[in-house]
């Protein structure tokens, strides 16, 4: 069978069901008369700052730029070393070379995860003056962030959360993903647990002195209208049509990371292949963005369930340090952990409007499959 049946995820299905209610918001934007950086921006960051019990939310044009500008609010600049970890999609990396500044790559745990002590190892081999630290809640799995803060502090590190898998990720006592940091970033690309129509991003800040940096920052650089006090400064507003159309999901965001949760805790319960590692703990802390596993015979793994109409992923196959762009700047940096997780993660479908019958047929898949 060549033709998948159970996609990665389709957008379609949520959008479908939410159709009148975005038709109607377009509408009033439209009607407005006024499209960059309104009411709808400012209502959608006083949402989602409480949302996430953060004092300041400041919209922006997407994740990559929410990385950057939080890095820049923090004080960031040129010759810095930032902290990063290089098992995602360079996301972080591209932020911090935006800025001039240097990537300095820490290893992961078995969740995909930065530590405290793959931190402090990476502290302890950096040739170059550290500043601050990107923390990614990979596969919207929150890292352990009250460790990882003391140690940063010890260090007298920024820490800039990258909370673009982790929207509404929490502890048991309820603290939300992107209320730890000196900044977070988030991205609202449409196959985020929240995403928008298009693209748009924020930055959250507890720190007033961020907030302020970021805003001028997110508009040229501008301190008071056409007059630019601050460097670093670019265009990267949020629009008035986004922004409307995530006030109007963000309602939707708790009850949608709970069927992510349902449909993992499916598959890692009832996966029981030995050749396939789930991941475990499925709680609050865990917002099913991406459902990895891990197996050595991945290339196998992925072609029977192709066979069997299911499309997978790898998120993500090549390490920061090992991408073409940088020859071979970082030929010396070798992680285990990152390479181990590179070579052998892959993404199986799971979104909200996943069917139970889909969410079965994975499964079956997944047991049935006979390594080469
Ligand atoms: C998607 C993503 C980003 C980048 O967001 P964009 O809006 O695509 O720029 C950054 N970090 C992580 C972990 C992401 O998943």
């Amino acid at each position: 069978m060549s033709s998948m049946i159970v996609p990665l995820n389709d957008l379609g299905r949520y959008t479908a069901l939410k159709s009148v209610h975005l038709a109607a918001e377009a509408t009033k934007v439209l009607e407005s008369g006024h499209y960059v950086l309104g009411n709808h921006v400012s209502s959608f960051e006083r949402a989602f700052a409480e949302y996430c019990g953060v004092n300041h939310c400041i919209g922006v044009a997407n994740g990559t730029d929410a990385l950057e500008l939080a890095l820049r609010g923090c004080g960031i600049e040129a010759g810095d070393g930032v902290l990063v970890c290089a098992n995602a999609a360079m996301y972080a990396t591209t932020a911090v070379l935006a800025i001039g500044a240097i990537p300095v790559f820490a290893d992961i745990d078995a969740h995909g995860l930065m530590t405290t002590a793959t931190l402090t190892a990476a502290i302890a081999n950096a040739n170059v003056p550290l500043r601050a630290v990107v923390v990614t809640h990979l596969y919207g799995r929150l890292a352990s962030m009250s460790q990882i803060m003391e140690t940063a502090r010890t260090n007298n590190l920024r820490v800039v959360e990258d909370c673009a898998q982790a929207h509404g990720a929490r502890t048991p006592e309820g603290r939300v993903a992107g209320s730890w940091g000196d900044a977070a970033a988030f991205s609202f690309y449409p196959t985020k647990n929240l995403g928008a129509i298009g693209d748009a991003g924020a930055v959250l800040s507890n720190d007033d002195e961020v907030e302020m940096r970021v805003r001028q920052l997110r508009q040229y650089g501008w301190t008071r209208k056409y007059h630019n006090a601050i460097a670093g400064g670019r265009n990267s507003r949020l629009d008035e049509l986004q922004a409307a159309f995530l006030s109007t999901l963000l309602p939707d965001l708790d009850s949608r990371n709970d069927r992510r949760r349902g449909i993992a805790r499916e598959y890692s319960s009832r996966i029981v292949h030995s050749a396939i590692k789930v991941p475990m703990a499925i709680d609050c802390s865990f917002v099913a963005h991406l459902y990895v596993v891990h197996t050595a015979g991945r290339s196998s793994l992925a072609s029977h369930l192709a066979e069997s109409g299911i499309a997978t992923d790898v998120h993500y196959p090549t390490p920061d340090y090992r991408q073409p762009v940088f020859g071979t700047r970082f030929a010396e940096v070798s992680l285990p952990m990152t390479e181990m997780a590179c070579a052998q993660a892959l993404t199986l479908p799971c979104f909200p409007e996943l069917t139970d019958q889909e969410c079965e047929m994975v499964i079956d898949a997944c047991n049935t499959w006979e390594p080469a």
